[in-house]
């Protein structure tokens, strides 16, 4: 496995790989893999003959009273735990080197970006679709593996895209949770273990939700409260949203029909958690995620 940290050098080993003819699989994180993201290493091994992946903590897409600076990070675990998914490269740059004196372009997907995440952390995807579509001029991947854990980055990514006829296949890959249903996320590492407990009233609110919808119940804003009310009634919680939308445009929904997003953001003590499930009639329900 390679480690590379320059931008030039990552560019011509991945035009050298597209010239001996390797599809490129391209893994975009923050580092201080879990599961989840070994998961996206592993379908991208799948689907392609190299493995790239970016260690990167994007400061573009942190607002300024955000977690940037203490966001957990773990070079060396990290590098131990992509050496066995296997991964052929490690792309991880250093701020200097992805944002040098004079950088000023910017990527902004409109609507999609405005919604959910969008409201309460403004510039936060514009932050995102800039760092990957620079990552995809640099890593040059045939096809490009997300978590679905945060959909709207991956629908923001997608529509980003095809709206510029970029050349890379956009894969959404389903949440991966610990045993007792939490969303893995690297920001998990923050809970107490008292936080840890009320941490679960996201999944324990989208399992109510459903329910309600499976036995009947089309009005959002009766699952919507239904769901508030669970979550606070766990301790350490303060809800930034809890929406009930269309899984395309991500417009709030008022009345339900056979497919629609559950999708909340709550703060577990200083731990912001997000967490969805795509909901859809046929099946009662099914989860986005999981
Ligand atoms: P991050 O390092 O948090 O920026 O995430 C990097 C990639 O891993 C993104 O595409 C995330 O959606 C994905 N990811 C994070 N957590 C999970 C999870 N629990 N299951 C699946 N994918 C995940």
């Amino acid at each position: 496995m390679e480690v590379i940290e320059s931008v030039a050098l990552m560019q011509s080993k991945a035009e050298e790989l597209r010239l001996s003819g390797s599809t490129i699989g391209f893994v975009p994180t923050m580092g201080f893999l879990h599961e989840g993201h070994l998961e996206l290493m592993r379908v991208a091994g799948r689907l392609s003959d190299k493995v790239i992946v970016s260690i990167f903590v994007n400061p573009a897409q942190f607002g300024p009273q955000e977690d940037f600076a203490k966001y957990p990070r773990d070079t060396q675990g990290d590098l131990a735990k992509v050496e066995k998914v296997p991964v052929d490269i490690v792309f991880m740059p250093s701020a200097a080197e992805m944002y040098p004196e004079g950088f000023q372009s910017k990527v902004s997907v409109g609507d999609l970006s405005r919604h959910l995440c969008g409201l309460s952390r403004p510039g936060h995807f514009d932050g995102v679709a800039t760092v990957v579509c620079k990552l995809f001029n640099i890593t040059k991947p045939h096809i490009a593996v997300f978590g679905q854990k945060d959909y709207q980055q991956l629908a923001v990514i997608s529509r980003m895209v095809e709206d510029m006829a970029m050349d890379v296949d956009i894969v959404g890959v389903p949440t991966v949770r610990e045993e007792d249903g939490l969303a893995m996320s690297s920001r998990n590492a923050y809970l107490s273990a008292e936080e840890r407990r009320s941490a679960l009233c996201l999944k324990k609110a989208m399992d109510r939700a459903g329910e309600l919808y499976a036995r009947g119940e089309r009005d959002s804003s009766v699952l919507k409260s239904s769901m508030e009310r669970l979550i606070l009634e766990h301790p350490f919680t303060n809800i930034d949203y809890v929406s009930v939308c269309d899984p395309v445009t991500l417009d709030d929904l008022e009345t339900l029909g056979d497919r629609f997003l559950i999708a909340l953001a709550v703060k577990v003590g200083k731990t912001r958690l997000i967490d969805n499930r795509l909901v859809k009639k046929a099946n009662n329900f099914e989860r986005s995620g999981s």
